[in-house]
């Protein structure tokens, strides 16, 4: 078994260096790979309150002596790489000898082990950098390191720790990348004394999968495998069906450590090309493995990012591997839903106002070709600071004040709602539950989600409006102020630019609140509070800064989920027949921006074999 060592200054130099200890889950990385570098064959993960107070990592691999305990906490002191050039020959998961160190550095750290050859164990303790005398220990085989009440030495650091769950998050996501990784660790995790993952080890990449996803996953998996000279790939890519509207789950692993890669991805996205709507990701699992000297791993503080030596021939490989297997399946879908609701001749005639927002001057179809018709953007000047009295500060503000006469804007957001005199001739649909409507169409039952189908024709509409420049704006008479703590206003603020071209206009007011001067006027429901706290909890729950087409995307998808008709909501016919017909023209009707159905249908054939007609 190799020793721990320090090592000499010519290597530690050439280590890329950097912060590794970020949160708690940056602790459960680095315990679960110390354990899977020390070849155990199950790993417990015990953690309570996100990790803040307690994380106890437990394998039963093998083990360090008593007389490297002390070393373990050292810097730059590691078994697992004794020259340079070892560096550019990496097979485990770690090789910096650094994460210990920090990890003591900023918690109460226990560590308890026992080697397989050695009939005792022995612990010793690090509270902030400061080490224990080694002492005996009767324990099992393998290693048992207790984290406490972590960054309890730096407060600043702690106190931007989010809330438990948010760092529960964190860690989940941490654990599946490495149980992916390795289906034949046992592995499991508890929170607060209760279990969140049991995995029995298993051969079976595509079981554990399965286990992570469901079966809606596990089920719509095509196994990948192809070598291109010494690179090997392999794993799963998922039915374009099962697409997200995020990159989250494009799982990537570089000889059994997960790797995000920028160029990877994008092979992998153009592979689907044609088979995704556009702001649609892939859901893969793919695993390249080849020699480490095709590859450097020490780029990046976490190692999440590597250096190919050929990138490009990767990139061809990976997309032309991908695209094949595609090819080769037969890709409809299951359940493909019908398009003849409406009067295909005619869509626009059958549109009905009520599915628009309610509040604008308009008189063309949603979705009329050409001719959009002419929305009074309303300009979006800085906000001006808020008189102590509150002055009305704008001409054309919405609404009117409360008791005026009623504005243009009113009279037409009336109008809107009108229903025009005939209706289209399809009006066989009912709602049930006041969630769903069921159609009868030529190819069989339809049943829509109404939330569902709503919010997608809504996020088109509103992708269309942010296209051409003629968002509504609703400002406000009265900047309102909205309190929120100073990071989550950092937040925000950071993001000024992108929300002001949505027209929702932030100033910063000090001390954590926020001055809402505008906001989208399709969410004219809601307070502007009750958005900014929803685009809040939106920014809090990426991981890294989204690009501005991300943050876009997704907020207009905030934005179609909380004006679209809910379930729960009872519909007139008029509004059923509307939203039914307006069904067609949505480029993707299919699923709702996040990728739920909108539709199923059962086709006649079916309905008459179940009652046995055929
Ligand atoms: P690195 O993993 O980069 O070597 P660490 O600070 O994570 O650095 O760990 C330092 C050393 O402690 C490792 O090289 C290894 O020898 C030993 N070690 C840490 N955790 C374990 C474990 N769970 N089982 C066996 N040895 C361990
Ligand atoms: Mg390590």
């Amino acid at each position: 078994m190799m020793r721990i060592r320090q090592l000499p200054p010519s290597v530690i130099t050439k280590i890329a260096a950097g912060e590794v200890i970020e949160r708690p889950s940056s602790v459960v990385k680095e315990l679960l790979e110390n354990a899977v570098d020390a070849g155990s064959s199950r790993v417990d993960v015990d953690v309570e309150q996100g990790g803040i107070e307690l994380i106890r990592v437990v394998d039963n691999g093998r083990g360090i002596f008593a007389d490297d305990l002390p070393l373990a906490f050292a810097s730059h002191a590691t078994s697992k790489l004794t020259s340079a050039d070892d560096l550019f020959q990496v097979q485990t998961l770690g090789f910096r000898g650094e994460a210990l160190a920090s990890i003591g550095g900023i918690s109460q750290v226990a560590l308890q082990s026992r080697p397989a050859d050695q009939g005792q164990g022995a612990e010793i303790t690090c509270h902030g950098g400061d080490l224990s005398a080694v002492r005996a220990w009767n324990g099992a085989v393998g290693t048992r390191l207790e984290v406490r009440h972590l960054f309890f030495n730096t407060p600043v650091r702690r106190k931007f720790l989010r809330t438990p769950g948010t760092e529960m998050g964190h860690i989940c996501e941490v654990f599946t990348r490495l149980a992916l990784a390795r289906p034949e660790l046992h592995l499991t995790l508890r929170h607060n004394g209760k279990d969140v993952y049991q995995l029995p080890a298993s051969d079976r990449l595509q079981e554990r999968i399965a286990l992570f996803f469901g079966t809606e996953v596990g089920d719509r998996l095509y196994a990948v495998e192809a070598r291109h000279g010494p690179v090997h790939l392999h794993g799963f890519v998922a039915d374009p069906a099962c697409s997200r509207g995020n990159a989250k789950m494009q799982y990537l692993f570089l000889n059994g450590r997960w790797i995000r890669d920028r160029s990877l991805g994008y092979a992998l996205q153009e592979a689907y090309r044609g088979l995704l709507l556009t702001g649609r990701y892939a859901v893969s699992f793919l695993f390249l493995d080849m020699p480490p000297e095709l590859v450097d791993v020490n780029v990046h503080p976490t190692k999440a990012e590597v250096r190919f030596r050929d990138a490009q021939t990767l990139f061809t490989f990976l997309h032309s591997t991908v695209r094949q297997r595609l090819t080769d399946e037969n890709l409809t879908p299951r359940l493909q839903p019908t398009s003849t609701l409406a009067n295909p001749q005619q869509p626009g005639a059958q549109v009905l106002p009520w599915l628009r927002p309610r509040y604008v001057e308009e008189t063309a179809p949603l979705f009329a070709q050409g001719g959009l018709p002419a929305f009074t953007k309303v300009a979006s000047p800085p906000a001006p600071p808020v008189p102590a009295n509150g002055n009305p500060a704008s001409e054309s503000c919405l609404p009117p004040p409360p008791g005026g006469a009623p504005s243009p804007a009113q009279a037409a957001r009336e109008a809107a709602t009108q229903l025009p005199s005939s209706l289209p001739d399809q009006a066989k649909a009912i709602q049930l539950y006041n969630a769903y409507l069921v159609l009868e169409t030529p190819e069989g039952m339809l049943v829509i989600d109404q939330h569902a189908l709503h919010e997608r024709i809504l996020f088109e509409y509103l992708q269309e409006r942010l296209r051409s420049g003629t968002l509504e704006v609703q400002k406000l008479l009265i900047p309102e102020p909205v309190e929120l703590t100073a990071e989550q206003a950092a937040r925000v603020l950071e993001q000024r630019q992108s929300l002001a071209e949505l027209g929702l206009e932030v100033e910063d007011f000090g001390g954590g609140t926020l001055l809402v001067a505008s906001y989208p006027a399709l969410l004219h429901k809601r307070s502007p509070g009750q958005i900014l706290k929803t685009i809040v909890d939106f920014l809090c729950a990426q991981d890294r800064p989204p690009t501005r087409l991300q943050l876009l995307n997704d907020l207009l998808s905030v934005m179609a989920c909380h004006a679209a008709v809910r379930a729960g909501d009872p519909l007139t016919p008029e509004e059923i027949a509307s939203l039914a017909a307006q069904r067609d023209l949505a480029a993707d009707h299919h699923h709702c921006p996040h990728g739920r159905p909108t539709s199923l249908l059962f086709t006649r054939q079916d309905l008459d074999r179940q009652f046995r007609r055929i």
